[in-house]
């Protein structure tokens, strides 16, 4: 169970926003989703973690929040 409970504090760590659709102090990296092309602004190593994806080919790396829902909607849908 420890194990678990570390996990989910890493991850209430990690609650700061890395990404915003307004450039700030620390998010002043400009990218935009793979599939709308809305611009947002990334901070350091969210841009290089978006840039080594999309070296490595792996194109659409990232969606935006709004294109994430409609996808996962799409694929409830579907179903
Ligand atoms: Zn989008």
């Amino acid at each position: 169970m420890q194990g678990i409970k570390e996990e989910f504090d890493a991850d209430r760590k990690e609650n700061y926003v890395s990404i915003t659709d307004f450039i700030t102090e620390q998010n002043k990296y400009e990218f935009s989703c793979g599939k709308c092309g809305k611009i947002f602004f990334a901070d350091k190593p969210t841009f290089e973690n978006i840039n080594r994806a999309v070296e490595q080919g792996l194109d659409n790396s990232f969606h935006c929040e709004n294109c994430r829902r409609k996808y996962e909607e799409a694929a409830y849908e579907t179903r």
